[in-house]
């Protein structure tokens, strides 16, 4: 890093300081040539855009507890574990090939819960009470209703 008031390309890190979230690193560097100090902030470039969850807090997407989640959702329904298998794939897929950096937790859901509902109306009604937490039963009757229309 070149010094901001001599340009000489020599200092040391006097200090170095890890973010709150753990996503970013202030370091302190002094000049070895004219002895100021400056600070860098060192950020993760991530390949994979992150999730933002319903409380405002990111994370990176998990495949597993997608998996986890849905496994949960098609419990003692008539869902093979290939189906299931290929919701998560084809979500990852879907996260891979957006261009965006952050995508809202919600929106995941709903791409599950696209698939899911051609496969099992139970699994999908829990699936979409964990996921889209609605505020009352009428919100979650309303959204059933809904796909019951859809399906006849
Ligand atoms: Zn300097």
């Amino acid at each position: 890093m070149k010094c901001p008031f001599c340009f000489n390309d020599d200092d040391k890190v006097v200090d170095s300081r890890i973010s709150k979230d753990g996503r970013s690193t202030k370091r302190k560097r002094q000049c070895n040539v004219c002895g100021k100090r400056f600070t860098t902030l060192e950020t993760i470039i991530s390949a994979s855009p992150l999730i933002i969850k319903k409380d405002g807090r990111r994370e990176s997407f998990d495949k597993q507890k997608l998996l986890n989640g849905l496994i949960k959702a098609c419990e003692k329904r008539p869902v093979p574990y290939r189906n299931i298998e290929e919701i998560v794939l084809s979500v990852e897929k879907w996260i891979e090939e957006t261009n965006l950096k952050e995508i809202k937790s919600e929106e995941i859901g709903k791409h599950v819960l696209d698939k899911l509902k051609n496969l099992d109306a139970i699994s999908y009604v829990r699936f979409a009470s964990v996921y889209l937490s609605f505020k009352d039963i009428n919100e979650l009757y309303e959204n059933v209703s809904e796909l019951i229309k859809k399906q006849s």
